[in-house]
């Protein structure tokens, strides 16, 4: 059974029905349009071929910065973006991820200055 935390976003692969970030009860089984999380790249090369890779396979995505995130208004560029896919297509989105190259550098709490 495959529950799905709309508060987090994420689809959870486990028999309780509890979310284990939030704490949610009742989750439901993920729909084929529920937003599900996917994966954080840094804001680069990599993150734009990616993007390049979905919009040929027509995988609508949505990217936020992540939480906490220092605000735009101060830096020119976010440093990375959380990349959130519809959940019907995750399992290709998955797939195309894999395609990309690991990125070299972690991604930094906060930008050295
Ligand atoms: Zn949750």
């Amino acid at each position: 059974m495959i529950f799905y935390c709309g508060r987090c976003k994420i689809v959870l692969k486990r028999d309780e029905n509890i979310c284990h970030l939030c704490g949610k009860r009742k989750l439901k089984e993920p729909q084929q349009n529920d937003v599900v999380y996917l994966t954080t790249l840094n804001n680069g090369p990599l993150s734009g071929m990616f993007e390049d890779m979905l919009n040929n396979n027509n995988i609508p995505y949505m990217r936020k910065e992540p939480k906490g995130s220092i605000p735009m208004a101060v830096f020119a560029k976010a440093f990375s973006f959380d990349y959130f896919v519809p959940y019907g297509t995750l399992e290709l989105a998955k797939e195309i991820l894999a395609l990309v190259p690991k990125q070299s550098k972690p991604i930094p709490a906060f930008p050295i200055i």
